[in-house]
């Protein structure tokens, strides 16, 4: 089995009917390309950009997360590396961001909200994405956004940034794709809105799950309750999908529903642009499309 799987490096993840998926993988530090290049991915599609922050005694510099996205970017050579923005919060705690106490840290202060309101730190980030964006095939994500609002208020950093960078005459790419994660229900709902601001979705299933049914992720005690193949999460992500259609922009998968063999064949009826999986499942995942 493992040398069928071994032979399918290299052939297209393409359907028998001709459909093509874009079949890439989930990455948590650079050492890690070298498993997605071993196991043939297209591509990169979700990089968290989280461990640079939780390994680091004070916040990372803007030099050392270059580093980081310029060595990811280098390796996989004109292949796409989308790179999400910081998703840290007071489940993932990191001292040096002193956050307070809260009670529900699945629905509090992290991800997007930490960045919009503390745009100094969230600038470093994105001038080391701007700088590294010459080196290969960047795109930028934005984590747990629920209004078109909050897309805006980024972009607008975003373009600051952009300015900053110009200014200084330094290079980097002006067409660099901008895409959010769609993990909340608020996103769904908004779709449509959402497409118009962006370059892609990426479906984060895990929080989406988590967040249309009401299941803590972290709560290893809901059992069935907590079943992402409910109709309910099935539908959110056919919603989104036809909605990033709608405005001819492409939709993913990155949570760890993409792997679901059990679904393969529902992601490709609702016609999902790309899926993201951890290294192991790339080509598995490719002998399932192919077979479909
Ligand atoms: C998700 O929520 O599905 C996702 C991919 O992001 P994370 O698991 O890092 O929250
Ligand atoms: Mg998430």
């Amino acid at each position: 089995h493992l040398r069928l799987l071994q032979e399918l490096k290299g052939k297209p993840t393409e359907t028998k009917s001709g459909q093509q998926v874009r079949l890439y993988a989930n990455i948590g530090r650079p050492s890690d390309v070298t498993a997605v290049l071993a196991n043939d991915a297209e591509g990169i599609g979700l990089f968290r950009s989280e461990f640079l922050y939780l390994e680091s005694e004070d916040y990372p510099t803007e030099e050392f997360q270059f580093e980081a996205y310029k060595e990811v970017a280098q390796k996989m050579g004109d292949r796409l590396v989308v790179i999400r923005t910081l998703d840290i919060g007071a489940d993932k705690q990191v001292g040096y961001f002193n956050l307070e106490h809260e009670d529900n840290p699945a629905l509090g202060y992290r991800a997007i909200r930490i960045c919009l309101t503390r745009p100094e730190i969230f600038k470093v980030q994105l001038r080391a994405l701007l700088r590294a964006s010459v080196y290969g095939n960047i795109a930028i994500m934005l984590p747990m956004i629920t209004s078109v609002q909050e897309v805006r208020d980024a972009k607008k950093i975003l373009g600051e940034v952009k300015n900053e960078l110009r200014g200084e005459h330094v290079d980097f790419n002006e067409h660099i794709q901008v895409g959010i994660m769609i993990e909340t229900p608020a996103s769904v709902i908004m779709a449509d809105e959402l497409a118009a601001e962006v370059d892609f979705f990426s479906i984060g299933t895990n929080d989406l799950t988590q967040y249309t049914l009401a299941c803590d992720r972290q709560n290893p005690n809901l059992g069935r309750f907590a079943d992402p193949h409910s109709p309910a999460v099935l539908r959110m992500i056919r919603m989104a999908t036809e909605a990033a259609h709608r405005h001819d922009i492409w939709c993913g998968i990155c949570g760890e529903l993409g792997a679901d063999l059990e679904l393969t064949d529902t992601f490709l009826e609702i016609g999902l642009d790309e899926l993201s999986v951890s290294p192991t499942s790339v080509l598995p995942l490719r002998n399932a499309i192919r077979n479909h």
